[in-house]
């Protein structure tokens, strides 16, 4: 693909790329800073006119995770998709309903004192010879 325009950011924003197009955008926003800059001011625009920044990130293609899974991102309990997924949200795009939750979260977990791990194991020991435990069972529902 030559070089990214605005015209395709704002393509890209409403996803009106083919997929292949979208990964090439994806993978330029990664390695360069002035796109993801131009990526935020062609966001900035379209916010114009928008009641407010909440509704633009639900209608955009660039849908916020769960809290869910924002915590169990930080846990390392997400697939490499979804895990890949998130850096991007929050690292390349950083959107900031999400990194304002992840920092919540992150306060939260770190509250946990070594007791509380402590029964939190126990209870996996005793619940392991009863109940099958993975992470298969649930979707991660994007
Ligand atoms: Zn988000």
């Amino acid at each position: 693909m030559a070089a990214i325009t605005r015209e395709i950011l704002t393509h890209y924003l409403d996803d009106a790329l083919s997929e292949a197009e979208t990964s090439q955008v994806e993978q330029a926003l990664r390695q360069s800073e002035s796109l993801r800059r131009l990526l935020r001011v062609v966001m900035q625009e379209r916010d114009r006119g928008e009641h407010s920044l909440g509704a633009i990130w639900r209608r955009e293609r660039l849908s916020c995770p769960s809290r869910e899974q924002l915590g169990s991102y930080l846990l390392r309990a997400v697939d490499d998709d979804l895990l890949d997924y998130i850096e991007f949200h929050l690292r390349t795009i950083g959107c900031p309903f999400c990194q304002a939750n992840l920092a919540d979260l992150q306060t939260l977990q770190q509250e946990p004192a070594p007791q509380t791990q402590t029964r939190r194991r126990k209870f996996f020991e005793s619940s392991a010879g009863y109940l099958h435990i993975g992470r298969e069972g649930k979707s991660t529902g994007r």
